[in-house]
């Protein structure tokens, strides 16, 4: 493995690499000058990028073995890898979100086994309790409200415990643990149309295809006034290495703090797309806590920095992505078939 990547950088394992946040992650150490190691459960022509310059390898990390052989070595690891998605798959896959207990339990294994330097652990606003989100008018959430627990069932169950793990890893046998609660992240190269998407990759999508198909009026979950934060994916990625490399002991949110309506967002995107659209509410859709907004004093005193991108900036790439998906994936039209 060290012939193939060089000896003289630090050698960084990112886990879930084939997926959103650990694809745009790998391509950042890279460009550090780190040597990657990159893992994933999904065959490697099913991952949104692939860096040739990393190690790329297909493996299910929820196993002990897979998890001990490929930290081998490594200096430092990213937990990205999770079974989840946007709302309608973690309302829905509750148990199959609580079993990446296993990738995080067997991860910190092999860390504490291999004597790796760092743990990142990748945390969610999910943590947070039902009982302070339950209108759209929200109270900011800061880190010391994610107790008593009354987290999201299955996925934020999952999500505490694993920081619980994480904190008591770095206790008791004396790892660096560093964990950053990530809320809504979006961008290109990640979910839009398996039915793990979140809000902002479904509505390009729907967007998208009104444009292509000449329709005015798309699908919207909800009734339109639930309320979120989203952070584009350069922030998450800047934030998760500024975290890694600092001194802070305990889960930092990373997202921002620019809150906006479900409704609001689906017009940002058809503006982003240069047209108008009615929207067709759908109150049965799974729809989650009613608001929720990020809390960014403690990372700005700790790291002295948080998330800047407007979300009106960071939806440009991302729709331009997925529209370019969206027309990929259409059929071609019969009139120019065998003409
Ligand atoms: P993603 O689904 O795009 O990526 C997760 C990757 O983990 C997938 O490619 C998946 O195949 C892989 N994986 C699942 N089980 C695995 C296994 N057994 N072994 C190896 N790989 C496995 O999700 P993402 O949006 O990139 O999220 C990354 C992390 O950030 C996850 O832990 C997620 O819970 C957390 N998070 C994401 C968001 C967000 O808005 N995207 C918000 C909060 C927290």
């Amino acid at each position: 493995m060290s012939s193939l990547l060089g000896t003289d950088q630090p050698h960084a394992l990112v886990a879930g690499s084939g997926g959103f946040i650990g694809g745009h992650l790998v391509a950042r150490l890279l460009a550090e000058g780190q040597r990657v190691t990159a893992v994933d459960v999904k065959p490697l022509d099913r991952w949104y990028q692939l860096h040739p310059k990393a190690l790329n390898l297909s493996a299910d990390l929820a196993l002990r073995e897979a998890c001990q052989e490929v930290a081998d070595g490594v200096d430092e690891i990213y937990n990205l890898a999770a079974d989840m998605g946007g709302i309608g798959f973690i309302e829905n896959n509750k148990a199959a979100c609580m079993l990446s207990v296993l990738i995080n339990t067997h991860l910190l294994l092999a860390a504490r086994d291999r004597g790796v330097g760092r743990y990142f652990y990748a945390s969610s606003a999910c943590v947070y309790p039902a009982y302070r989100q339950g209108s759209a008018r929200v109270e900011a959430l800061c880190e010391d409200m994610a107790y008593p627990a009354e987290p999201e069932d299955g996925y934020g169950w999952e999500k505490l415990f694993a920081e619980r793990m994480g904190r008591h890893f770095a206790e008791d046998f004396g790892l660096t643990v560093r964990i950053a609660r990530f809320h809504n992240v979006y961008g290109p190269y990640g979910s839009w149309d398996d039915g793990r998407e979140k809000a902002p990759a479904a509505l390009c999508r729907k967007v998208a295809e009104a444009v292509r198909d000449g329709r005015e009026e798309i699908e919207v979950w909800g009734d339109g006034t639930r309320t979120r934060s989203f952070m584009y994916v350069d922030d998450c990625i800047e934030g998760i290495r500024r975290i890694m490399r600092s001194d802070v002991e305990q889960p930092l949110n990373l997202g921002t703090s620019e809150l906006i309506t479900v409704g609001d967002l689906a017009r940002l995107v058809a503006r982003t797309a240069g047209v108008r659209l009615r929207h067709r509410y759908d109150t049965a859709a799974p729809q989650g806590v009613h608001g929720r907004n990020s809390d960014n004093t403690l990372i700005r005193a700790a790291l002295g920095w948080a998330p800047v991108v407007p979300l009106a900036e960071g939806l440009r790439p991302t729709y331009a992505w997925i529209a370019a998906q969206v027309d990929a994936a259409a059929p071609v039209p019969s009139t120019t078939l065998g003409a």
